[in-house]
């Protein structure tokens, strides 16, 4: 017998859950694209995307997925041949170097294997670039597929006077961990609408400083990509290059109200600090007397607010086991060494206590029903840590 019907739980690193306030706001017939309600409500989003990466500075969105934005970052900061230092510890930051790879960058990689990039070596490498060849450092803020976090404003420090652009990708965790760019000097941040926004797939944004802006056009940027006339839109369409995504400009609005007006975005990273410690805690009992699970980051400072991952024998099969018997999703074990024995753990966006107490009892479950050995105690340990007051 299954145990599976009743309302899912989809704890997958995007998409993330949808409120059913969001899905309401966008389940709207198109008004008159030309109309001023909706360029007023485009106005106001932008504005509200701005005020969610911590930034005065400049705004492009684009109709597309994070893809698409990575490509309309390479094409508006590179020319064929311009040399990029990309920081690698997950699966999304190697695919972004490919990415600009194929676009004709000279991208080189700091690898740091599964750990979070160490500053000094930045520093280093940067030194002993004295002609400035390097035009950008490229680093994602959370890389979704390890569960890495970096530290942003050390890697800034660690930049010192080079004149390269920072450029980050924040797509896992805008709207989850901290980020202030004008404060922190990040020039280029990249995010999408399908994680800690809250909204469905399909936009994707972003934000750039002036510098940045001051570089002007380089020989990729065609005029779909070009994020200045985008950002000094004044039209609707030109905004979007085209007809504006009517519906999810809706739910952006909804959802942006939600996270900076209701709850608020210091309320908003601590949920996400406090779920995340939860399923650490969790791991961790799972893991006592020898049963190899584990976290997949030792060092807490490095793990990510919005997603967990976890080393645990049988993960596979475990998955299935909560999906088939709970209505449980959990996350695959992206570019893993051994992917059928990691799992992840999102705790991204719209998600509270209950679903992450929903996520590591099913897994408790699936433990027992399979006969994946744990240590004694999992739910206890997360219900302390969310019985701690924020
Ligand atoms: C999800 C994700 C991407 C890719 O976004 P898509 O919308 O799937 O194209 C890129 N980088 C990070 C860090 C991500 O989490």
């Amino acid at each position: 017998m299954s145990l599976a019907a009743g309302r899912p739980v989809i704890a997958i690193p995007g998409p993330s859950p949808v409120p059913d306030r969001v899905l309401a706001a966008a389940h709207r017939a198109s008004p008159d694209i030309y109309g001023e309600e909706l360029a007023e409500l485009n106005l106001q989003v932008v504005a509200q995307l701005k005020r969610l990466a911590g930034t005065q500075a400049n705004l492009a969105p684009y109709i597309g997925n994070g893809h698409a934005a990575w490509e309309a970052a390479g094409a508006n900061l590179f020319n064929p041949g311009d040399q990029a230092l990309t920081l690698t510890f997950g699966h999304f930051g190697r695919s972004w170097a490919q990415q600009m790879e194929a676009m004709g960058v000279a991208v080189e990689r700091l690898d740091s294997g599964n750990l979070p990039v160490d500053p000094d070596r930045l520093a280093q490498r940067l030194a002993r670039d004295t002609a400035h060849a390097i035009k950008a450092v490229m680093v994602c803020q959370i890389d979704t597929a390890t569960g890495v976090m970096a530290d942003i404003p050390a890697l800034r420090d660690a930049m010192g006077d080079h004149p390269a652009l920072l450029v980050v990708d924040a797509i896992a965790s805008l709207g989850c961990a901290p980020m202030m760019m004008d404060d922190w000097g990040v020039d280029v941040l990249i995010s999408a609408s399908q994680k800690g926004m809250m909204c469905p797939p399909g936009t994707s944004f972003l934000w750039f400083s002036d510098r940045t802006a001051a570089r002007g056009r380089t020989q990729l940027t065609t005029p779909y990509w070009d994020w200045h006339s985008r950002a000094h839109a004044e039209a609707l369409w030109r905004f979007w290059g085209g007809t504006p995504p009517v519906q999810q400009i809706f739910a952006l609005d909804e959802a942006l109200r939600m996270i900076l007006d209701e709850e608020g975005i210091f309320a908003v990273w601590a949920r996400h600090a406090a779920l995340a410690r939860a399923v650490w805690a969790a791991v961790d009992a799972w893991g006592e007397g020898g049963t190899g699970i584990r976290l997949a980051v030792g060092d807490p400072a490095a793990r990510a607010s919005s997603v967990t991952a976890i080393i645990l024998p049988g993960a596979d099969a475990l998955r299935a086991w909560v999906t088939a018997n709970c209505g449980v999703t959990l996350g695959v074990g992206l570019g893993a060494e051994q992917p059928e024995n990691v799992l992840r753990v999102a705790h991204m966006g719209h998600s509270n206590a209950a679903m992450i107490l929903a996520a590591l009892g099913a897994m408790q479950a699936g433990m027992t029903a399979l006969g994946i050995p744990c240590g004694p105690g999992g739910l206890d340990a997360a219900a302390r840590v969310l019985a701690e007051p924020a």
